[in-house]
């Protein structure tokens, strides 16, 4: 048959591999978060890195729609994209910023900078008197984490002479917690007192406090006293718990899934060995299912004969070493109308079971954030509900 027409890019979608985002779920995970801060307390959606990975513009436009006041990326590329996309909520770029064409950029996608030192604020200034230009601009206090921002003990100094800059327009001061994933709230109660003290320093000099924000995910869902005026949610907004200790504070749903169909089925004898270095030996006739997904689409290799995945809702043991497009499965004990097509669920809920993205981030020894950033962008990216 001869193709005259080109295929619309969304035409394989669901062929082979992808990643599902349930923008019910999402926009249920925002409507908890907004509830839980209450009405004088802003949310701000951190979309940084494709949105974890879930794809940052249908994040964005979803967030946005659901009650989300504020979006937050790292790089001033990510704020562009949003801005291509015809996004106009606000965005804070989290990352530093130093050069004239960053700041350029930032003035022509209307992106709002953090600025991390005076020597940063100096050089903006610079640029945007030279452009007869001013900016809204969020300085990050180092309260403790000892990554960007100034350490608190200079903060108000430097927060007082961005005010009085005619160019820069003090928008926020925020910091970041180390430790707000921890039971122990003794470094966040720690971090939030230096806080405090810088605030009340900046008052002292007969400034009016900005914005204020302190809060991840973890920090929003442990103490109100943390929320100030607005809150900074990334992981909480995806479905997924910070932690053990905070995984009943707020009914949230995972938003991402990843799935595959089975490419071919076939037979193998007791001895025979499955994949790369025979990793796996059958002990008994076994049936091996082969999926068309691999540690290139971001299915870690280190998964290799211990993860499990969902198909009909039942768990399904996966076998020998991944491959860089595919891994096998062990299907004897399903039945025996199992077909190439059939949906493989590696993450989400297949009929009453789960596997979720702690579950792989336990098996190897990380955490959830890491297991949602890793899937490449192979993977196309279907929004359903
Ligand atoms: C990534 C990030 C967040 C969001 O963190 P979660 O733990 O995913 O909620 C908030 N603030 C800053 C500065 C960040 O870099």
């Amino acid at each position: 048959m001869l193709i005259t027409q080109q295929p619309p890019l969304t035409w394989l979608q669901r062929e082979r591999a992808w990643v599902e985002i349930d923008r019910a779920a999402l926009q249920h995970n925002v409507r908890q978060l907004k509830h839980w801060v209450g009405d004088r307390v802003e949310l701000m959606a951190v979309i940084k890195a494709d949105a974890y990975g879930h794809g940052a513009v249908t994040v964005a436009q979803s967030v946005l729609a659901a009650g989300a006041e504020w979006l937050a990326v790292a790089t001033i590329e990510e704020g562009g994209q949003l801005r291509e996309a015809n996004i106009t909520a606000p965005i804070l770029v989290l990352g530093a910023a130093h050069t004239p064409d960053q700041i350029k950029a930032l003035l022509h996608w209307q992106l709002q900078p953090t600025l991390c030192t005076m020597q940063q604020a100096f050089a903006f200034a610079e640029v945007l008197q030279s452009l007869g230009r001013s900016l809204p601009v969020h300085l990050n206090i180092d309260t403790g984490m000892a990554r960007l921002g100034t350490r608190w003990t200079e903060a108000a100094t430097w927060a007082q002479w961005v005010a009085r800059s005619p160019v820069l327009q003090l928008s926020s001061l925020y910091s970041h917690f180390a430790t707000a994933d921890d039971p122990d709230p003794t470094v966040m109660q720690l971090q939030h007192q230096r806080f405090q003290v810088v605030l009340q320093q900046v008052r002292s000099h007969g400034l009016p406090l900005p914005k204020l924000h302190m809060a991840n995910s973890a920090g929003i869902l442990s103490d109100r006293a943390y929320h100030f005026d607005r809150v900074r949610a990334g992981l909480a907004l995806y479905g997924l718990a910070p932690a053990p200790h905070l995984a009943d504070r707020l009914p949230l749903r995972p938003v991402l899934s990843v799935k595959a169909r089975i490419t071919q089925v076939k037979a193998i004898e007791p001895g025979e060995g499955v994949s790369y270095g025979y990793r796996y030996v059958a002990d008994r006739p076994t049936r091996v299912a082969v999926v068309g997904i691999g540690y290139a689409d971001g299915v870690p290799r280190n998964l290799s004969n211990q993860m499990q995945v969902l198909i009909r809702g039942r768990r399904v043991r996966q076998i020998g070493s991944i491959t860089m497009d595919q891994l096998m499965l062990d299907v004897t004990d399903l039945p025996e109308d199992l077909m190439p097509g059939e949906v493989v669920t590696l993450l989400g809920t297949d009929g009453g079971d789960q596997i979720r993205a702690e579950d792989w981030a336990d098996q190897l020894g990380t955490i959830s954030w890491e297991i949602l950033c890793s899937f490449k962008h192979r993977l196309p990216r279907v929004s359903v509900n």
